[in-house]
């Protein structure tokens, strides 16, 4: 039996970009919902992200920003300039928000997939955006697929009888039972390759098979822009939405 799965990465606080992609993959006619991680930052709405989704019963993992949002991860490990933008949302954030943060897993396992927001090593620091990383990660799978995010890069990797390919996010990719995967649906609330469009994919998954489509929609990038300077959030936040960097 296939289930279908709306996957989704690194909202970063930015609602009305989560809503175009729920919008979205209502139309879809998703079962269920599987995020990695990276709910709060860049974007000034990480209360109502995090209402929006566990109002919705999502699958979540635990992301950096996440973590260092309720003070589980160092900000010593931060850029300069993100320790502002965490430092903001610390401020922010409610009593009933942190608490979800809180309860989230690092790495989840179910079934024939793992969830993580960096990679299963180094779930909250390590980024899979070379095919180097990604054979050590691949080589490491002991499950069919791993979901993640943290790049915010849309696509992954894959390896069929020990071959490491990049996963080409223009295309559908099909599952198949002799594969592996590492599949990451890009972000919805800063994509950085260069499409400003919010990223997300939709899964299809059923006994080893199935089909990966990775998606891009449109959302009111000006707007967003918009809060995000009168919430007194550096400028450069806003700049980078509008190229998609
Ligand atoms: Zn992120």
């Amino acid at each position: 039996m296939m289930t279908r799965i709306g996957l989704i990465s690194d909202v970063h606080a930015n609602l009305p970009a989560l809503e175009a992609v729920l919008s979205a993959l209502s139309k879809r006619g998703v079962e269920r919902i599987v995020c990695c991680g990276d709910l709060v930052d860049y974007a000034p709405w990480p209360n109502e992200v995090i209402s929006r989704l566990q109002g919705m019963d999502v699958t979540c993992v635990l992301g950096n920003h996440d973590a260092a949002a309720i003070g589980s991860f160092p900000l010593a490990l931060f850029a300069e300039e993100a320790r502002v933008t965490v430092d903001w949302t610390r401020d922010v954030i409610s009593p009933a928000s942190t608490s979800y943060l809180a309860s989230l897993e690092e790495v989840h396992t179910e079934g024939d997939f793992v969830v993580v927001h960096g990679s299963i090593r180094g779930p909250l620091w390590e980024y899979v955006r070379d095919p180097f990383v990604a054979t050590e990660a691949l080589a490491t799978l002991d499950k069919q697929i791993c979901f993640f995010g943290h790049s915010h890069i849309q696509g992954g990797y894959m390896s069929i009888s020990g071959e490491v390919k990049t996963i080409d996010p223009h295309a559908k990719l099909s599952i198949v039972p002799e594969g592996k995967y590492l599949i990451n649906p890009g972000s919805v609330g800063q994509p950085r390759d260069r499409d400003p469009r919010a990223s997300y994919a939709v899964v299809d998954l059923g006994g080893g098979r199935g089909s990966v489509s990775f998606e891009r929609v449109e959302y009111d990038i000006p707007a967003v822009m918009g809060a995000i300077d009168r919430a007194g959030l550096p400028h450069w936040l806003a700049e980078r939405l509008e190229i998609g960097r």
